[in-house]
């Protein structure tokens, strides 16, 4: 067991010991991994877990991933667009509750419209909040220049997953079609990278047909390109979607966690989230992720009337709750555990901000 969780073989694991340990069956030397993930995080970057209220802008959406429950073949979802004030109400709380820094997600459109209302958005949340908030965007693929103009307009972290990082898999949970191609999604990262957002991809864990090989790579192709955030989390069934109509989703913690874990190993210093759908698992999800090598927390904070309308996934969590009662939910469940929150802070990605000063 020292021997393969070896300090000098942290940030060089290979893909067969990626893969032996996805296989490893073992309770006891499982939770050896996750502590040595955990103190990896805590000698690397520290202890604390940092905030981003996620505001669920629109669930209108113009793809068709067979897995998603907002796909826009399903017309069972009441279609919704919050308003500007509705928007800035929920960075205000943000702001009032300390968080540091919030999440703009959505379906993706690529109409001019919506890349103008985004830009301005953006912009008023950066005015009224004197810039003391930092900005994610979650909003999917878009042409270079849209990406160019939402950063000038103050955006600086960005999150668009890979899905899977084989373009097998890839294809097989999509349209095969040009809107749904995994060439685009890379090039779209590596657009994301070079106009300079911290840039934040991840998989889904337990798609139909993937195996731990294919998670092993998924891990290498994290590191090779070079992330500076992840969210990875459990593929979860929606039946109104053609992947729910065949899989069941997963239902264990253990390969997530255990993802978490090796990433951490891999990557000491990227900022990892502890996604929502673990959550789905376990009620503890979240806290579980943390304890695993995790330091991200995306509490929801969209407006209450809406939130059930946007399930990319069954089953999701406080879709009945408001914001400050997932608020004070999470903060009991974090201080439950001794888990302690970087209020007020950005909290970005140390992998970011120094390869940022070595090339100042
Ligand atoms: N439209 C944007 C953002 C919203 S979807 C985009 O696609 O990037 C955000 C993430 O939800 C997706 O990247 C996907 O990984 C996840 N997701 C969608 N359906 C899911 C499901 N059934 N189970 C788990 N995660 C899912
Ligand atoms: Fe739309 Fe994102 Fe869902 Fe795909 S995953 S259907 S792009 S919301």
């Amino acid at each position: 067991m020292e021997k393969r969780l070896d300090k000098h073989k942290f940030e060089n694991l290979d893909k067969e010991s990626l893969v032996d340990w996805l296989k490893e069956r073992d309770h006891d030397l499982i939770q050896l991994l996750h502590q040595k993930a955990y103190e990896v995080k805590v000698a690397n970057i520290g202890n604390k877990v940092f905030l981003r209220g996620l505001i669920e802008l629109s669930n209108k959406c113009v793809k068709n991933c067979l897995y998603c429950g907002i796909r826009c073949a399903n017309t069972s979802v009441d279609r919704y667009e919050l308003t500007d004030e509705q928007v800035f109400e929920a960075a205000d709380f943000a702001l009032y509750s300390r968080y540091g820094s919030l999440v703009l997600q959505a379906g993706e459109r690529v109409d001019s419209a919506f890349r103008k209302r985004v830009t301005s958005l953006v912009k008023e949340i950066k005015r009224r909040t004197d810039n003391r908030l930092g900005i994610t965007l979650s909003l999917g693929e878009q042409p270079e220049e849209v990406y160019r103009e939402w950063f000038d307009a103050g955006a600086h972290r960005y999150l668009l997953r890979i899905e899977s990082s084989n373009p097998d898999i890839y294809s097989k949970i999509h349209p095969n079609d040009s809107l749904h191609s995994f060439d685009t999604r890379l090039n779209s990262l590596e657009a994301l990278k070079r106009i300079g957002y911290q840039t934040g991809t991840g998989v889904m864990i337990g798609l139909p047909g993937q195996t731990e090989e294919n998670l092993a790579d998924d891990l290498l192709f994290f590191k090779s390109f070079g992330v500076h955030m992840v969210g990875m989390g459990p593929y979860l069934k929606h039946s109104d979607t053609p992947l729910g109509q065949i899989s069941s989703g997963t239902s264990s913690m253990e390969m997530p966690l255990k993802m978490i874990s090796l990433l951490r190993l891999l990557m000491p210093k990227i900022n990892i989230a502890s996604t929502t759908a673990l959550q789905v698992i376990d009620p503890f999800g979240r806290e579980m992720g943390i304890m695993a090598g995790a330091n991200i927390i995306m509490p929801n904070m969209t407006i209450s009337e809406v939130r059930t309308n946007y399930q990319i996934y069954e089953n999701k969590p406080g879709v009945k709750d408001d914001a400050t009662v997932s608020k004070s939910k999470l903060e009991q469940n974090l201080s439950s555990k001794g888990i302690e929150i970087g209020w007020d802070e950005w909290g970005d990605s140390r992998a970011f901000k120094e390869k940022h000063e070595v090339n100042l």
